[in-house]
């Protein structure tokens, strides 16, 4: 059986829809941000909190747990600047209690979500793995410490583990019933789909002075429903014993401003959206873009939607949303 801990969550719930497809799952969340709606049916469902160590001991108890899947995080990047406490509680504090358990229960195989917030402002265009990092808010300290812990875990009880370093996940999934669904919403896909879908009045663009062609943010969006399918993979690869320790950037490899992701929304949904110019956000980078060369080697993954592909996804999603 897999644990998936944040399985209720945006990406976790995409990710269980596939991954229940071949394996047993059970799901650890305690709902805070995550959904019990989106969770799978066929997935057995914990309510609890991965810091709790009591629930964690039922859960390695009752459970022949093969390997943990991580993907209860918080991750607003502003957030993390005016509530850093928040985040190394749950990121840091919590994870950390997550991994007492495992090593306790002789669980030694962990697929983590990283993010590209641990590169800090690149000095390169193209993100590899490679790439200094140098986090700039608290989220991306709270995800490089535990990517540190992972590699001390593993050279001191044998933890195998495989990292995945997120860029800008989107989309939702084909089926329409399980998308993107935060409150308060910051994301910017589903703010301008929202806002062309009527149900907000307008939509920002936060800095338009960044040092990029078009002065707006550029960044590299990748499908939920890739990423899921990623993360499969780098589980079969650790449960097969064909990778250790590994860290892998999940991105699509290009980059799209701020201004070409509204003119998409525009154009998949043929309605112009009302723009505000606003301040730059805290913490954001100008430009995040993953070369993802190195998992298409290692594992063959590619990303398969395209930037249109994952809007319309997410518009089916937005236009339907059942919970
Ligand atoms: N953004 C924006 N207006 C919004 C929400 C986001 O201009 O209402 C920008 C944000 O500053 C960033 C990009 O869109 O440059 C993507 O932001 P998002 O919050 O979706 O993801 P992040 O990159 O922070 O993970």
């Amino acid at each position: 059986m897999i644990l998936v801990v944040g399985g209720a969550g945006y990406i976790g719930s995409h990710l269980v829809k596939e991954l229940i497809k071949t394996k047993e799952v059970v799901v650890l969340d305690n709902l805070s941000t995550g959904h019990r709606l989106s969770v799978d049916k066929r997935a057995v469902f914990v309510e609890g909190d991965l810091g709790n160590l009591e629930v964690l001991e039922e859960v390695f108890t009752k459970y022949s747990i093969e390997a943990v899947m991580h993907f209860a995080a918080y991750s607003l990047v502003g957030e993390s600047v005016t509530v850093p406490l928040k985040y190394y509680q749950n990121n840091v504090a919590s994870t950390l209690t997550l991994l007492e358990a495992m090593v306790k229960h002789n669980v030694k195989k962990f697929i983590f979500s990283s993010t590209a917030a641990t590169y800090g402002i690149p000095s390169v265009e193209v993100i590899t793995e490679d790439t200094k990092t140098n986090p700039i808010n608290p989220y991306g300290h709270s995800k490089l410490m535990i990517e540190q812990i992972l590699s001390d875990f593993a050279d001191a009880y044998g933890l195998k583990y495989v990292t995945f370093r997120y860029f800008n996940a989107a989309g939702a999934h084909e089926t329409a019933e399980v998308g993107e669904k935060h409150n308060p919403e910051t994301h910017l896909i589903p703010l301008v789909l929202q806002h062309l879908l009527g149900r907000r009045e307008q939509v920002a663009i936060f800095g338009t002075d960044y040092n990029t062609p078009d002065g707006t943010c550029i960044r590299d969006y990748i499908h939920v429903t890739d990423l899921a399918n990623a993360h499969i993979l780098g589980l079969e690869a650790l449960l097969e014993g064909k990778v250790s320790t590994a860290t892998y950037n999940l991105g699509n490899s290009l980059g799209f401003s701020v201004k070409e992701i509204i003119e998409t929304c525009e154009k998949v949904t043929g309605i112009k959206a009302n723009i505000v110019l606003s301040d730059r956000r805290e913490g954001d980078p100008a430009q995040l873009v993953a070369s993802a060369e190195k998992i298409f080697n290692e594992l063959g993954w590619k990303a398969k939607y395209q930037l249109e592909e994952i809007i319309q996804s997410a518009l089916n999603w937005h236009k339907s949303e059942s919970f």
